[in-house]
């Protein structure tokens, strides 16, 4: 016994010892960071501004996020419409291989050939598998935007790290968060700072509430637009089942504009022109599909892209029943 207590009273010794030098070492990060806020007028993650946000967005959501969990918001009278990441269409069609590939070129004139305005395609992909194509990354992005301009189109794409949102943001027109990081509240909180409209897609398993809450990272922020995407079914013949009841609650209650995407919703291209007819009879916004001038050759996602004809005679399907 009397030798362990002259121990301990050492090895407390040595602990604040070294909880002086952490704290100096903390002292000596917050002066740094200060003076880089400082050049940079705003703080990234300010915590009081963030307190602020906060306070204020519980207020407005709260009630909002009661009505989810008693599906009230089924028997409401819609919300006003946020602004969201698409304007100017009254039905939005966006169109586009799943990656950009080599065959990007041949897609995307085919594509603007029938009148599709927005074009995606992934850059960074998130693959179930890592020897799965993964994306080019920031050159595949540079040589979207090219392709975009070159037939005046307008781009979304997706974002997988907070280490690419900058450089992203910068070629982008629309920011696509992915199903796998829909709940990725580090990222949403930058891309809020960032200024740049969000296509959100709903995460695989997430509930209403939760993708809504996501939203909220964004919500007064950034034009935000919601996209349903197939949540996880029990049924293999669907790579995904795709929520279209889902969507129009989530609409109804949030007032997000919101799209569907028939594409990794189906997992199957034959239901994919279906699935954009149901969305706009339900009153929803748009669809974003993907598409390819040679499916098989695709690098990811072969099985659910349209070719362009298919593509063709959907768009002008949709033409049809406007006129
Ligand atoms: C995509 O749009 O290419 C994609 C990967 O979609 P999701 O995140 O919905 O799976
Ligand atoms: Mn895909």
């Amino acid at each position: 016994m009397d030798e362990i207590i002259p121990n301990l009273g050492k090895l407390r010794q040595t602990l604040d010892g070294l909880d002086g030098e952490i704290a100096d070492l903390v002292s000596k990060r917050d002066a740094i960071a200060a003076k880089l806020i400082r050049q940079k007028g705003t703080a990234p993650y300010d915590p009081k501004r963030e307190h602020e946000i906060a306070k204020r967005d519980e207020a407005l959501w709260l009630p909002l996020l009661r009505r989810v969990r008693t599906a009230e918001g089924a028997r409401l009278s819609e919300q006003p419409m946020k602004p969201g990441a698409f304007p100017d269409d009254s039905f939005v069609m966006i169109a586009g291989p799943c990656s950009v590939d080599e065959h990007l070129e041949a897609t995307v004139a085919g594509i603007a050939e029938h009148g599709v305005r927005w074009l995606r395609a992934g850059a960074w992909k998130p693959r179930t598998f890592p020897w799965s194509f993964q994306g080019e990354g920031l050159p595949a992005l540079r040589r979207l935007r090219a392709v975009a301009d070159r037939f005046g189109m307008k781009v979304v794409s997706e974002v997988m790290s907070e280490l690419d949102a900058h450089a992203a943001v910068e070629l982008v027109d629309v920011v696509q968060v992915g199903a796998r990081n829909a709940q990725n509240y580090a990222l949403l909180k930058m891309l809020a700072g960032l200024g740049k409209p969000v296509l959100l897609k709903r995460g695989p398993s997430a509930t209403i509430e939760e993708w809504l809450g996501a939203a909220a990272y964004l919500d007064g922020r950034v034009p935000v637009t919601l996209c349903e995407r197939g949540v996880r079914g029990f049924d293999p013949c669907f790579r995904n089942l795709l929520d279209l009841a889902g969507a129009v609650l989530a609409k109804r209650l949030g007032g997000f504009q919101t799209i569907i995407d028939p594409s990794h919703g189906t997992g199957i291209a034959g239901l994919v022109a279906p699935m954009v007819h149901a969305a706009r009879a339900a009153g929803l916004d748009g669809a974003i599909l993907e598409a390819h001038a040679c499916p098989e050759k695709s690098l990811s996602d072969a099985d659910q892209a349209l070719e362009i004809a298919e593509l063709g005679r959907l768009m002008s399907d949709l033409l049809a029943i406007t006129a």
